[in-house]
């Protein structure tokens, strides 16, 4: 058993800020003087408006988004956007167009097909196991929307800026990204972004979405799966996840009042991604699996000289105190997810773990 916190590298769920959690803990059995837990709290209350009301108006200050964009909380993770986003915005005739750079790509792709509806892969970067994002893409002028992943969790990548897509709305998963950086959101018709990587914890997805996008709804859809059903309630249709959405109230009060907004949240993922990289540029026994130019600064994906060492290193890195190093099953490796909450502490520690490793093995 522990004694203490760890350093926690986890991919999601993954850590979150130390004061939002210990404000949680502090409110936990009394929330706000109503004599009972947000957990018990009716979604129906004063207390729960207050909540979801300011978690929508931090997260539209944050992200400087004007009335034109609704801010949801919906169920079934990002996971359940790669099929609503089809139901939803591409009715009969309609085609998109989608960027494949990874795993998620794959998967929201493989919901639109298996809806039978038209779309395009307008490029992918498949052909390298996609260590790449794809450059000089030609996107089609008709598409009604291009999907793309700002952020690929696995793979270690990352849209270093957004593509010009001359006017064709762009939805964006931003499920391990979302809040890490300042957006030109004028380019996004829809962002979507299960909570769990890098502003709450897992059952809810942040969904913000454009009037022009919710008038392409046609009207026969299920209701839990249609996004006017959630806009037209302010995400109260149905029970929402009340427990996750007061986290992200606290996570976006976290980013609006001690980090000081999305610019200095940005400088600091850049200084602690580059503790990471610049160490491993450095190094003959490191090799960052990304190309130079496409490499994320949330997940940070590097192989050690052979699979028995990346074995020893994961071994001994649980040993000192470091969790969630182990890359993703499907790729191997290992990976640091440095999502805001990191402290920059965390990544110094794990650099020095690492060269003292490299002395020991190298
Ligand atoms: C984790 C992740 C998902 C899946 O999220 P769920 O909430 O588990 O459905 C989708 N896209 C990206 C980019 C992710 O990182």
């Amino acid at each position: 058993m522990k004694e203490k916190r760890i350093y926690n590298f986890n991919a999601g769920p993954a850590c979150l800020p130390l004061p939002v959690l210990e404000e949680i803990q502090a409110s936990f059995l009394n929330f706000n003087g109503s004599g009972m837990s947000i957990t018990e709290i009716s979604h129906r209350s004063k207390w729960f408006d207050d909540v979801i009301n300011d978690a929508i108006a931090r997260t539209k200050r944050l992200l400087k988004l004007d009335d034109t964009y609704h801010v949801l909380f919906l169920q079934g993770g990002a996971s359940m956007q790669f099929c609503m986003i089809p139901m939803n915005f591409l009715a009969d005739g309609r085609t998109a167009d989608y960027v494949n750079t990874g795993t998620w790509s794959t998967k929201a792709i493989k919901e639109a097909e298996i809806l039978g509806k038209k779309i395009n892969v307008v490029a992918s970067s498949e052909d390298r196991n996609f260590s790449y994002i794809p450059k000089n893409i030609q996107f089609n002028s008709d598409a009604t929307f291009v999907h793309i992943t700002s952020n690929n969790t696995i793979k270690g990548t990352q849209w270093a800026s957004f593509p010009d897509t001359k006017g064709v709305p762009i939805i964006s998963d931003m499920s391990s990204d979302i809040m890490s950086r300042p957006l030109d959101v004028k380019k996004f018709g829809m962002i979507y972004a299960g909570a769990q990587k890098n502003i709450g914890p897992a059952g809810v997805c942040m969904v913000i979405i454009r009037d022009d996008m919710l008038k392409l709804i046609p009207k026969n859809l299920p209701a839990m799966l249609k996004y006017t059903t959630h806009s037209d309630k302010n995400s109260m249709y149905n029970t929402p996840p009340c427990f996750g959405i007061y986290t992200i109230q606290l996570v976006m009060k976290w980013l609006e009042e001690t980090i000081g907004g999305l610019e200095n949240m940005e400088k600091f993922n850049q200084k602690k991604a580059a503790l990471l990289y610049d160490f491993m540029n450095g190094s003959d026994f490191y090799k960052a699996t990304a190309d130079p130019d496409s490499q994320s600064l949330m997940n940070v994906t590097f192989r050690l000289p052979t699979e028995a060492l990346e074995k020893e290193f994961i071994k001994q890195s649980i040993e000192n105190d470091f969790g969630g190093l182990k890359g993703h099953r499907s790729v191997g490796g290992c990976r640091a997810s440095i999502y805001n909450a990191t402290p920059e502490g965390a990544v110094d520690a794990l650099v020095d773990f690492m060269k003292t490793f490299e002395k020991k093995n190298g």
